[in-house]
């Protein structure tokens, strides 16, 4: 696993296709500095999340590589990719356990005390407080836990392992003006010294970036600082 201070995320000439379907991106290229905060924007279908599970290593590129430090990411152990990616989609998918469990998913490497660090951090614990039995309260409801406080749950479970790339997928989509600025301001705080990949669909929900990526057509059309653009 790359250091913090050093983790060099790549797209070498990278195209992929789905089984059966179109070409879905084409010849993409992409070096991202230790730390660097990227926003891609562009079309619905244009292959943003595709782009985001190519990054993490959970679909095989049809030609070209993405590779951390000269790693191929495809080849990293799943055990593994936990510790290096924190991916965020639009929902948070409840299991069949515990607040506590939501956040470990029942990894058993993971402490009690990064549990509590990640729900403190997205500022969840006061609320956990609350319920009968704090962070061992099982999640029998699907309305325990409001929209936002689902999202702020699933941010913790991103951080938890404090990997140093973070990917966020459209997050802040679903939600109210104001719960959209409490997400952001935890985003922002959770982003320093850390990779940050984010997709998103309203300027306004973005995160500070240095580099914004226009998609278009599967391949990119403009990379620059958002001034640039
Ligand atoms: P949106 O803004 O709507 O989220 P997106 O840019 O994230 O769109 P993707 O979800 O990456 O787009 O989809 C890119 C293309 O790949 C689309 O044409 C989509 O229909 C197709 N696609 C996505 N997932 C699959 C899949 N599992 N199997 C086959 N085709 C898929
Ligand atoms: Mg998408």
């Amino acid at each position: 696993i790359p250091l913090r201070e050093d983790v060099r995320l790549a797209f070498n000439e990278v195209s992929f296709k789905y089984e059966d379907g179109n070409d879905v991106l084409q010849g993409i290229n992409l070096n991202l500095k230790s730390n660097e905060k990227v926003t891609f924007v562009g079309r619905t279908g244009v292959g943003k999340s595709t782009l985001f599970k190519l990054a993490m290593g959970l679909l095989k590129p049809s030609k070209g590589s993405i590779t951390i430090n000269g790693i191929d990411v495809y080849q990293i152990p799943n055990s593994e990719k936990r510790k290096i990616f924190g991916y965020v989609g639009q929902s948070f998918h409840i299991i069949n356990g515990t607040v506590a469990e939501q956040i470990s998913l029942q990894d058993h490497n993971i402490t009690r005390k990064q549990i509590e660090d990640a729900l403190e951090f997205v500022g969840l614990m006061d609320y956990i407080a609350t319920l009968e039995n704090g962070m061992d309260t099982k999640v029998t409801s699907d309305t325990l836990f409001s929209q936002g406080q689902k999202q702020l749950l699933a941010i913790a479970r991103a951080i938890v392992t404090d990997p140093p790339i973070l990917l966020f997928d459209e997050i802040t989509a679903n939600l109210d003006s104001i719960t959209e600025e409490k997400i952001v301001s935890v985003l922002q705080k959770a982003s320093q010294a850390h990779t940050i990949l984010s997709i998103s669909h309203r300027l306004s929900s973005m995160i500070t970036s240095d580099t914004v990526v226009i998609l278009e057509k599967g391949r990119v059309k403009s990379a620059g600082s958002p001034e640039e653009l």
